[in-house]
């Protein structure tokens, strides 16, 4: 029996750059409205921040669920369009009709992949894993991470041999793997665009007083969210990086870069959620491990503030006021300079593994777009009713994946009614 599919409410097209859990939102919710939906994703896979984390705070469930939700809207939505490794490289025209040019760069592997993995043995070449930031490798020939969608394998040209080998070509019994494909550019004509490219890791190199780069065992929040999921590097294991020894004592630094003007002046909003969820990783994965918090203040808003509450009962876990001025590696031990903000005291604290708590930056200021859109002072991106140009999730404000998500339906709508009574 055929499902009775909802008849369109509405007519038009959006064109939606970024595939991450916004982009995918606002094209479901818009196609699930009646518009044609284009994503255009420059990875190879959809799910962009969230497929790299281990659980979602408050609840924490595996972001799988969030994801595999969508995915299933997806699978069944033949409005959408998805396209990954593709980017936007000219945009003209105004509300209602847009002209986007879209240059799809090549996977090398077909939809006749079923991801069996027989590809990858043969395979005489490996690649920095940039999923795991660059702690792991693949081969050349790689399925980007377990929830990627499509779930097909690709291959990274800079690191392939090309047609010389062909060793994956000959393992592909599906006769999946096309080592001739090229770069195409195609214009697509639609009504609204929506610019959802998210964000990214603030660049701790930049933080020298922190160490970052110069310790092994200094890492980051998001390095941090790959070292405990069970798909990671260490597959799931809680190790010192450098010598692959359980922490004893594992300390977090709040605002790493942030609120500071030399930095990132504002507050992202969720590193102190984010440590705090990491609180419970350390404790799940080593229960007598000594963690500890350090915080100018910790904000939790709202409801997030009884997470917060939860995690500080636990007799294992303190958070304390101060800032991290310095880390040095001190007789092989890593030793915080910790300022106290209210008195002026400075106190030395010991560790054996640091995460630096960084926060998110528009992914538009390092990676800007072929076309203009108007950004506030913190290069985030503003919806500017004149261009029609509508700005959504991360890529407008640091965001938690269920304000992004509200954000994207917000998006959705403004992309439907910018072209309300133009479709004639
Ligand atoms: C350490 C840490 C832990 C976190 N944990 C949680 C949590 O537990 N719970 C929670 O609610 N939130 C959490 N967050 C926040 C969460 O990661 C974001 O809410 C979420 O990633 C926002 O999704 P997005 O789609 O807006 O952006 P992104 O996830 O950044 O997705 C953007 C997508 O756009 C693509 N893209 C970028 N530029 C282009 C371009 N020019 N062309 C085409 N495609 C492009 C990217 O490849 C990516 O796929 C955490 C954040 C941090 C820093």
């Amino acid at each position: 029996m055929s499902e009775k599919r909802p008849q369109p409410i509405v007519q038009g097209s959006v064109l939606v750059v970024g595939g991450g859990i916004t982009g995918m939102s606002v094209a479901i919710e818009a196609a699930e409205a009646g518009l044609e939906a284009h994503i255009i994703e420059s990875s190879p896979t959809l799910g962009g921040r969230v497929s790299q984390l281990t659980k979602y705070f408050p609840k924490l469930c595996p972001p799988i669920c969030g994801l595999e939700i969508n995915y299933r809207r997806l699978r069944v939505q033949e409005r959408v369009h998805v396209h990954t490794l593709s980017r936007v490289t000219k945009l003209q025209g105004s509300p209602g009709d847009f002209q986007v040019t879209v240059e799809h760069r090549p996977r090398f592997v077909n939809d006749r992949c079923t991801a069996c993995n027989a590809c990858v043995d043969p395979c005489p070449v490996r690649r920095n894993n940039d999923h795991d930031f660059g702690m792991s490798s693949t081969k050349a020939i790689y399925l980007p991470h377990a929830m990627a969608y499509p779930q097909r394998f690709v291959i990274d040209e800079q690191a392939c041999q090309g047609v010389s080998c062909s060793k994956c070509v000959e393992a592909c019994s599906f006769g999946a793997i096309d080592l001739s494909q090229k770069t195409t550019t195609e214009t697509l004509r639609v009504g609204a665009v929506v610019v959802a490219t998210g964000w990214q890791p603030y660049d701790a190199t930049r933080l020298t007083n922190l160490s970052f780069g110069k310790h092994d065992d200094i890492i980051t929040n998001m390095m941090m969210e790959r070292y405990a999921n069970p798909q990671g590097p260490t597959k799931g294991k809680i190790v010192c990086p450098s010598d692959g020894r359980e922490p004893e004592t594992v300390v977090f630094v709040q605002c790493a870069g942030s609120r500071d003007e030399n930095h990132l002046p504002y507050c992202s909003g969720i590193c102190c959620m984010a440590s705090l969820k990491q609180a419970t990783y350390v404790r799940a994965a080593l229960p007598n491990a000594k963690i500890r918090i350090f915080a100018i203040d910790i904000r939790t808003p709202g409801r997030l503030e009884d997470f917060y509450t939860k995690v500080r009962e636990d007799p294992n876990v303190s958070i304390e006021r101060g800032k991290v001025a310095r880390i040095d590696e001190i007789d092989g031990q890593l030793r915080l300079q910790v300022e106290d903000t209210l008195g002026d005291k400075i106190q030395d604290v010991y560790a054996d593994l640091v995460v630096l708590a960084t926060g998110m930056e528009p992914s538009i200021r390092r990676d800007p777009l072929p076309f203009d859109i108007r950004q506030d002072e913190d290069h985030f991106g503003i919806t500017d009713v004149a261009t029609g140009l509508i700005v959504a999730g991360c890529a407008k404000r640091p965001f938690g994946v269920s304000d992004s998500v509200q954000d994207a339906t917000g998006a959705a709508l403004r992309a439907i009614q910018c072209q309300a009574g133009r479709s004639e």
